[in-house]
């Protein structure tokens, strides 16, 4: 099953948090670990006043790497490839709580599968503290719709992604938020069933590609005054197991690497000005 991933990336998903504040101009959360050097080099300095995270989960870096054709669009549409090493256990609340404060799991707390409120410092807190409007856009039973609540933002769930998804569209129309996560989750609970490389989780992991290249041509069109960081940021990996099945928890390759995309939007008009 695995192809190129047998070496864990060297860079800890820990990196990605500071990185993603400084191209925000706000402060790095005290607890997040040194910022993420491909991003910053990526940026060259450039500030973002607005962010979109699209959260696909599970989407593995063996299964980018092992078929290209499924992610053609977010390719094509970022710059730059951020390869990371999620951290341990690979499970969701542990991932996006790295992910998000930038600190290990012995630091946010969250060791195993379970969602509680993180109540260090995230970047949602540094958002909110710059003055900055921030939402989670997620299914009602994820991780992402627990361990990051209790903050002055909104958050938009719904039962099912594709509700939550359509919603995200709905706020880009509207213009009005700095930071927005989309969560969804359906390859990785569609993977758990089936597998990993099974027909139906790779579509799901296409269905992913297309929603991410659906939202950059909504943000284009509807935040034309903005520079806008997107990022296609998966929390874990996944591997195969008994009986057809996916899984993920690990401390493996295939579970560990994750490589993110992301693509700076420059506002409509700066570019008119060149
Ligand atoms: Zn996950």
């Amino acid at each position: 099953m695995l192809t190129q991933d047998e070496k864990l990336n060297p860079v800890s998903l820990d990196t990605l948090c500071a990185a993603l504040c400084r191209a925000l101009g706000v402060h790095a959360p005290d607890t997040a670990a040194a910022p993420n050097q491909e991003l910053l080099s990526y940026l060259q300095g450039r500030t973002a006043d607005r962010i979109f995270m699209y959260n696909p989960d599970a989407v593995a870096q063996w299964i980018y790497r092992k078929y290209p054709q499924l992610f053609k669009e977010a390719v094509n549409i970022c710059d730059v490839e951020i390869p990371m090493q999620t951290v341990m256990p690979s499970v969701t609340p542990v991932c996006f709580g790295t992910m998000y404060t930038g600190a290990q799991p012995a630091v946010h707390g969250i060791q195993k599968y379970e969602k509680p409120v993180i109540r260090i410092q995230s970047i949602f807190d540094m958002l909110i503290a710059a003055g900055k409007k921030c939402a989670i856009v997620a299914d009602t039973e994820c991780s992402m719709s627990h361990i990051f609540n209790d903050r002055k933002m909104d958050y938009y769930f719904y039962n099912g992604y594709l509700q939550a998804t359509a919603k995200a569209f709905e706020l880009i129309k509207e213009d009005q938020y700095d930071m927005i996560v989309l969560y969804n989750g359906n390859y990785d609970s569609i993977m758990h069933k089936t597998g990993p490389e099974s027909l139906e989780a790779l579509s799901e992991a296409r269905a992913n590609t297309e929603c991410f290249a659906s939202l950059y041509y909504a943000i284009k069109e509807n935040w034309k005054n903005h520079n806008t960081l997107l990022g296609f940021a998966m929390d874990h990996g996944c591997h195969e197991i008994d009986g057809n099945c996916g899984s993920h928890g690990l401390d493996m390759p295939e579970d560990l690497n994750i490589c993110h995309l992301y693509k700076y939007i420059e506002r409509e008009a700066q570019e008119q000005t060149k």
